[in-house]
């Protein structure tokens, strides 16, 4: 069924670059023979699911949607799809995503960009676009997406679906291809809270070959249906700076709605907020400079025809092989690192980056969750990148904060625009408090 619905409707919302037909029926006949002969099968044993195409997947390509990394065909799985493939999950493909995922609609991808199932003159968002379109567009249940500044509960609350990013380190690295290894975090997309709750107890495990690993604390499905009445949800104005008429009034709804299940609501300011949006693209640029550094053209996919010398091949191998977007990243990521700007810029970013740390925790004295809008807007336009890149930055002002500080967020939808386009809103929780934040959203919900 999902895989007549992706040839259906693939052509158009292009959530999917690489569909891996053959061993997804093939694994789908062994979960029902497993049935068929009566015997026992776990909670995703069967399920028709997606993974990003920064997820590293043996024997089937991977590509970042970029250009270098094309006909790159890994050798290893990373963890979360080594535990899920042992439990017969049922991979459909690989979904389209931001070039080495920098941006916020998709449309950097080497394949174009996805478009969302909701109105289609609309990007599904980013950069784990495909991720959401393909479950919002009924080509998969659920996907794993990963989430750097906002990547998986941006396109989530763009496509109205539920989107967690995890406490950093309670779910492995290992396979995700590096964007900003501090930010970085794998996390799901899905249908509604119980699914996504499901998921992240499937991948959030200790994992020694991730360094930064801690896997996680609890189960989050036995606390989903807690009580909420006087948990203290946090509102911090600044938050809400800029955001749109129409997200403002879902989330005063969604408010209310706390209020009546005996939440209690505790007003604060986080003036340290202004600073995420530098932060975060200084460090995250600073790292993918770093981290790209490895696509010479000698070790990995693409490598250019024509070059003098070895220097001359690297050079050219990049400029042909990155987008426009992921060389202003380097650029910019090198700059911040070089000789007489690391004092100014990267040194100072790291400073910052401790005052947002103490800010969130001085705010988690006051609350026990916070609730934000996931995006000042609801979804873009179509074409959206070709517009000033600032202006995109500047969208992630509600995601990057928590990257930043290593917390646990979530979009769940809360209403929609006057166009139909589904609004979500965020809530964020204290390191390791990932079930507090799938109990809040799944009592809302
Ligand atoms: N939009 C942000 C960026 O471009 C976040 C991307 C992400 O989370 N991978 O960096």
């Amino acid at each position: 069924k999902y895989i007549d619905s992706i040839k259906k409707e693939n052509g158009i919302i292009n959530a999917y670059v690489n569909i891996t037909e053959e061993t997804a029926l093939k694994t789908a006949e062994t979960v029902d023979e497993k049935i068929q002969r009566g015997e026992k099968i776990s909670l995703l044993e069967g399920i028709p699911m997606s993974l990003k195409d920064n997820i590293s997947t043996k024997d089937v390509e991977t590509t970042c949607c970029s250009k270098i990394l094309k006909g790159y065909v890994p050798v290893y799985d990373a963890t979360v799809w080594e535990g899920l493939k042992s439990q017969n999950a049922v991979l459909l493909g690989k979904t389209n995503m931001d070039e080495f995922a920098m941006g916020s609609s998709c449309e950097t991808s080497c394949f174009g960009g996805s478009l969302n199932p909701h109105n289609t003159d609309h990007v599904a968002g980013g950069s784990s676009g495909g991720a959401a379109s393909a479950v919002s567009g009924n080509m998969a249940v659920y996907g794993l997406g990963s989430d750097t500044g906002g990547s998986v509960r941006q396109p989530a609350s763009f496509c109205g679906l539920v989107g967690l990013k995890p406490t950093y380190g309670s779910v492995s690295r290992y396979g995700l291809i590096a964007y900003a290894s501090s930010l970085d975090q794998i996390g799901p997309i899905a249908g509604n809270v119980e699914d996504t709750a499901i998921i992240y107890d499937a991948i959030s495990k200790y994992d020694k070959r991730d360094a930064t690993s801690s896997g996680s604390r609890v189960k989050t499905v036995d606390t989903l249906n807690s009580s909420i009445k006087g948990m203290k949800i946090g509102i911090a104005e600044e938050y809400f700076d800029g955001a749109g008429e129409d997200v403002i009034a879902s989330i005063k709804k969604a408010i209310e709605a706390y209020e009546s299940l005996g939440a209690e609501i505790v007003q604060f300011k986080l003036p340290s907020l202004k600073y995420a949006l530098p932060v975060y693209y200084i460090l995250a640029c600073a790292e993918a400079s770093s981290n790209l550094g490895r696509y010479d053209g000698i070790r990995y996919g693409y490598r250019t025809d024509n070059y003098k010398d070895v220097n001359d091949m690297i050079s050219r191998t990049r400029s042909e092989g990155f987008g426009k977007e992921v060389q202003r990243r380097i650029l910019l990521g090198t700059y911040v690192l070089s000789a007489g700007y690391y004092d100014a810029y990267y040194k100072k970013a790291q400073k910052l980056r401790g005052s947002i740390v103490k800010s969130f925790q001085d705010a988690f004295t006051e609350c026990d969750v916070m609730l934000t809008p996931t995006v000042p807007t609801t979804a873009f336009e179509t074409n959206y990148t070709s517009k000033d890149p600032i202006e995109t930055y500047l969208t992630d002002i509600c995601t990057v904060p928590v990257n930043i500080a290593g917390l646990p967020a979530l979009s769940i939808p809360c209403g929609f625009d006057n166009k139909g386009l589904p609004i979500g809103m965020q809530i964020i929780g204290k390191s390791f408090d990932d079930a507090k934040i799938l109990n809040a959203a799944y009592k809302y919900e």
